[in-house]
């Protein structure tokens, strides 16, 4: 029986269980609720699925390519090693499978009802399933993520996405991919420590437009020399099949280019169709994703909607927050908005990226007086391996009174170096006490503290 006296078949319904909808479905019962939540595809959703997860494994496993190169001036003999496709892909997916599983072990024994099927709002309450079981909830939770965005041009449809990346039957031995962002990059990194001849194609000279240029540059001198081609001021025209089986690609600026593979990483869209929105009188903004306030409350009163189909910061970690969030602050009596300042994020190159807070420009156009300190060095390792590639540290400070207002790098572990410098530039520290802290000798995170 809910508050107002109405009786509910659940207090809450979530739609869609991938990061968001699982933390808030689970947090939502431990404070007592009773809720049901409805996943169309699998449990986990696109981090553990066919994201984040099965990604950095393929990012591990496409590291070896430049370790084993590496090592022998380590000492060490290794004789014609060889890459199966194959076994990495099929461990990655038991992996993932299991990660899934305890996804769905942690709903279960939380007390929440998992239907493994489609839903859609049929009612300002009601909640409608494929298989025609019909629910009511006294609150709704819309988190159904987001899914890539694939251009409209003649032949798109002979064209993959990440989803179906994951999954391929054998590594292409040249591929397109379509895309300036982090996903393109990443995959533009994997294939081509698998051996693939990998070509990116943007629509504008940027690539990962929210990084720092530095390091952005830093990225695309060393993919260069990796042998990765880059293709500017390029848009589809079309794919066609041609009759030895490629792909043959045409775009705008530049010569057709025959593939065999094309892989789009041109964005994702907020997954709001088809889920009834409208009947409810949800608002949504200009590329379709759900407005909410900054309790996740969309424009109906009892309607909630957390992660990626709100278009905010398209991140798990964001992602889980808003669904913690929105799980204290309906049914645990405790008011809770996220904070989406100065979110640390990474890129998973190679070598990978790592950035919070403000970039240099942002810096300059919003504070005017900036100091920029920097860090352009050869990784010990790199100098042993005869590996020429520099990493990048930048720290960047309001000059007004010394507040560290951004860090950017590129190099080896740089986001796991980044996840504990975020935590200062969160803080609020200032150049001041990275001065005063002691390096860790010898070690590539030290730069941190010995800029001057
Ligand atoms: P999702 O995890 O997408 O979950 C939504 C779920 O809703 C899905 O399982 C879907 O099947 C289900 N659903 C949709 N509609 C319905 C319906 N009508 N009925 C029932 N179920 C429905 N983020 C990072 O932080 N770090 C990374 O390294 C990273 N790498 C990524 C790599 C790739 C290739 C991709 C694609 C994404 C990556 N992300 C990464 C982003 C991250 O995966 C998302 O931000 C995160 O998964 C968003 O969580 P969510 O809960 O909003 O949505």
């Amino acid at each position: 029986m809910a508050k107002d006296g109405t009786e509910y078949d659940y207090d809450l319904f979530t739609i869609g269980a991938g990061s968001g909808g699982v933390r808030a479905s689970r947090v939502a019962a431990s404070h007592g609720a009773k809720v049901a939540v409805a996943e169309e595809y699998r449990v986990g959703g696109t981090c553990v699925i066919r994201g984040c997860v099965p990604k950095k494994m393929l990012v591990y496993g496409a590291h070896f390519a430049e370790d084993l190169e590496d090592a022998k001036n380590f000492g060490w003999t290794i004789s014609n090693p060889k890459f199966e496709w194959t076994t990495l892909r099929d461990n990655v997916l038991r992996d993932v499978d299991r990660i899934s599983g305890l996804y769905g072990e942690t709903l279960e024994n939380n007390g929440v009802e998992v239907f493994t099927e489609h839903a859609e709002l049929t009612g300002p309450h009601e909640i409608t399933l494929v298989s025609g079981k019909v629910v009511t909830a006294r609150y709704i939770l819309i988190a159904t993520g987001a899914r890539p965005h694939v251009p409209d041009c003649p032949g798109s449809e002979h064209g993959i996405t990440s989803n179906e990346a994951f999954h391929l039957d054998a590594l292409p031995p040249r591929i397109l991919i379509a895309g300036g962002g982090y996903i393109a990059n990443e995959f533009a990194g994997i294939f081509n420590e698998f051996g693939t001849h990998v070509t990116i194609i943007n629509r504008t000279d940027t690539l990962l437009r929210h990084y720092d240029e530095s390091v952005r540059d830093r990225l695309l001198q060393i993919s260069t020399m990796k042998g990765i081609d880059f293709r500017f001021h390029a848009e589809f025209r079309g794919i066609e099949r041609t009759d030895e089986g490629c792909l043959k690609v045409s775009m705008t600026g530049h010569d057709d280019i025959e593939v065999d593979c094309v892989m789009f990483a041109t964005g994702r869209v907020p997954n709001t169709e088809g889920l009834g929105l409208d009947k409810a009188g949800v608002e949504l903004g200009d590329k379709g994703e759900i407005v909410v306030d900054r309790f996740s409350k969309t424009s109906v009163d009892h309607i909630y909607a957390v992660g990626d189909v709100t278009g905010r910061v398209q991140l798990t970690p964001v992602a889980i927050r808003e669904g913690h969030a929105f799980a204290d602050t309906v049914f645990g009596d405790n008011p809770t908005a996220v904070d989406h300042q100065c979110i640390p994020a990474a890129v998973f190159s190679h070598p990978p990226i790592a950035g919070v807070g403000l970039t240099e420009g942002e810096a300059r156009n919003t504070l005017g007086d900036v100091k920029v300190y920097q860090a352009d060095f050869r990784p010990m390792k790199n100098v042993l391996a005869g590996r020429n590639e520099r990493g990048l540290y930048k720290i960047i400070c309001n000059a007004g009174n010394d507040k560290i207002v951004g860090i950017h790098m590129i190099g080896p572990e740089a986001p796991e170096i980044m996840q504990a410098a975020a935590v200062a530039v969160k803080a609020g520290l200032t150049k001041a006490d990275f001065d005063a802290t002691v390096a860790i000798h010898p070690t590539m995170a030290e730069e941190l503290v010995l800029m001057r």
